[in-house]
């Protein structure tokens, strides 16, 4: 049906016909333009304490969508944002909605709740990116250190350099948490993990997808539960989308959940709908 519909109507073959429309100049035409406007906003995903079965923490993931271009992924326009210098700005953006949210839902439903941020490599190792300014935010709202976590990946070692060690010296110093992002998909992960001195450690999604079936998975993951723990690390397991896969992480001692089986990233309203039930309706 889909030659029939008219231009603004809605259907699949519309829909992949813009998405590979998309090119580079245009996203940074319009990204340009869309700074600081209303198409941006924040998704809450739960993570979940296995311990508790509590929501105790979130991931604040940055959603962009445009009047004409409609839903563009973060795994998109992040890279350009960054490459047009603008990764900046959308940073501190992100920072600022979460430390305001998380304040609130601290309030409201947990006290020492937490909201986790991605922060991007190469904006990590921009010098222009005032992180020392986040906490001096967090300060002015009365906010714990420990109410905002960095989630960084292994490539903010692969441009080793004194920007990255004093800025990670400097984050931990002042009791933020860090989470390694991703873990198993780079490479050096056991070398980072000791030079990182992080906190949280989330197992990548590719390794979780099969974990109910595959036992070489299995076993990669068990050891990784065990030896986070002997280093004092937390475990995050990321993309755990069915009750078996949550039944093996709770068998090896994974710490936290995150995924679609317990939700997908939400906007702030519909994720307050989740604190306010917390404990209860969660697997
Ligand atoms: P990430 O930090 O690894 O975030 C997790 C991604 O996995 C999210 O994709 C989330 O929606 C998706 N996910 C969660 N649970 C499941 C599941 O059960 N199954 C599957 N298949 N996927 C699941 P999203 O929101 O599209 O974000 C993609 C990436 O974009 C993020 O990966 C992160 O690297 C980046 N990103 C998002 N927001 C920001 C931001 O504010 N700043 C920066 N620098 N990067 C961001
Ligand atoms: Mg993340
Ligand atoms: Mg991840």
């Amino acid at each position: 049906h889909a030659k029939f519909s008219g231009r603004n109507k809605f259907s699949f073959f519309d829909v992949s016909m813009a998405q590979h429309a998309l090119n580079k100049t245009e996203i940074v035409k319009h990204l340009r333009n869309s700074m600081g406007s209303d198409q941006f906003s924040i998704h809450y995903q739960p993570i979940v304490n296995l311990e508790t079965g509590m929501i105790d923490k979130a991931e604040s993931l940055l959603r962009w969508t445009h009047p004409e271009l409609g839903f563009i992924s973060p795994d998109e326009f992040i890279p350009i944002a960054e490459d047009i210098g603008l990764i900046c700005e959308l940073g501190d953006w992100v920072f600022r909605q979460s430390a305001s949210q998380v304040k609130s839902w601290q309030e409201k439903y947990i006290e020492n709740f937490q909201l986790s941020i991605n922060i991007s490599p190469k904006q990590f190792q921009n010098e222009s990116c005032d992180l020392e300014e986040w906490i001096d935010f967090l300060s002015q709202k009365a906010l714990s250190n420990k109410a905002i976590s960095l989630e960084i990946t292994e490539g903010v070692m692969m441009n080793e350099g004194s920007l990255t060690e004093q800025r990670l010296g400097m984050l931990k110093h002042a009791g933020i948490e860090i989470s390694l992002d991703n873990f198993g998909t780079g490479y050096s992960s056991l070398a980072y993990l000791k030079k990182l001195n992080v906190d949280y450690l989330k197992i990548d999604r590719t390794f979780i997808q099969n974990i109910h079936i595959n036992l070489d998975d299995q076993v990669m993951c068990e050891a990784i539960v065990v030896m986070a723990h002997k280093l004092k690390i937390k475990v995050i397991a990321e993309g755990v989308e069915n009750e078996a896969q949550l039944n093996f992480l709770k068998s090896v001692g994974c710490d936290y959940a995150q995924g679609y089986w317990f939700s997908k990233p939400v906007p702030g309203h519909d994720f307050e709908l989740l604190l306010s039930k917390n404990g209860i309706q969660i697997h």
